[in-house]
């Protein structure tokens, strides 16, 4: 049986939540070994933490997403500090630029931003981060603030292909592809080929971006291989090994320990 890690998915979405169990019983039926919960606020980061103190394959990352940045405060930053030591803690976010949705909130997420990159390097953690037409910026934001020590994962990455090169030759970061690279107006077949092996993650954002045949529908952790399978056809690796890579690469990044 493949070994594999959902490193994201937002399980708290009520429509998750209400058949969490038969949801957790697939993903492991799936080789899903441990999934990561991203909060994106501090409401999120404390309900989060309960649920994986209830089931033994979950984890979490606790921070402010720049979605919700707007609503929150420096107080929300300190209060999640005081949660990072809890064992289920494994990342700090998600945190990252968003450009999509609100502009008028941007130096207010760079200033988030960079504060929970120096939390994350402060209890040496990997920072998780999202990017929506922002990605220049938040590469440069981690590359001046990073310190050499700084470790983490650019989620959902939509960037060019310049961009990929500069983040994998930034040491220890990594970047996940969700279900859209199965969509037939994808456009992004030679990104996911030019990631290097060492430097992929695998994930399904769930609820969001089901792949195909899941379209339509709320996706979910063990949806995970069909989005890994057009990985690996795309890339023309072998699925069994490029999956084995792919799960130590997520130990690495997040249960260091464990290996
Ligand atoms: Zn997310």
């Amino acid at each position: 049986m493949n070994r594999i890690i959902d490193t994201h998915a937002h399980l708290y979405y009520p429509e998750l939540l209400s058949e969490l169990k038969d949801i957790l019983n697939r993903a492991k039926d799936n080789g899903i070994e441990k999934i990561i919960i991203p909060a994106v606020n501090l409401e999120t980061s404390l309900h989060i933490l309960k649920l994986t103190e209830e089931h033994e394959m979950l984890y979490c990352a606790i921070g402010i997403h720049p979605g919700d940045v707007k609503e929150s405060s420096f107080k929300d930053i300190d209060e999640i500090e005081k949660l990072i030591s809890h064992e289920k803690v494994v990342a700090i976010g998600e945190t990252g630029l968003d450009y999509y949705w609100d502009k008028s909130f941007i130096e207010k997420q760079k200033e988030f931003f960079k504060l929970q990159i120096e939390i994350a390097k402060d209890k040496n953690l990997p920072i998780v981060i999202h990017t929506r037409d922002s990605t220049e910026d938040a590469i440069n934001i981690v590359r001046e603030n990073r310190n050499g020590r700084l470790k983490g994962q650019f989620h959902c990455f939509s960037g060019s292909i310049e961009q990929l090169k500069e983040i994998t030759e930034l040491k220890n970061f990594y970047v996940s592809f969700c279900g859209n690279v199965t969509y037939k107006k994808n456009s992004g077949d030679d990104i996911v080929k030019a990631c290097p092996e060492g430097k992929l993650l695998s994930e399904t954002d769930s609820p969001f971006l089901p792949p195909v045949p899941y379209r339509g529908k709320k996706n979910e952790p063990s949806y995970i291989v069909k989005t890994l399978e057009k990985i690996s056809e795309i890339r023309n690796d072998d699925y069994d090994k490029l999956l084995e890579k792919i799960f130590y690469n997520s130990l690495e990044l997040f249960f260091p320990k464990s290996i």
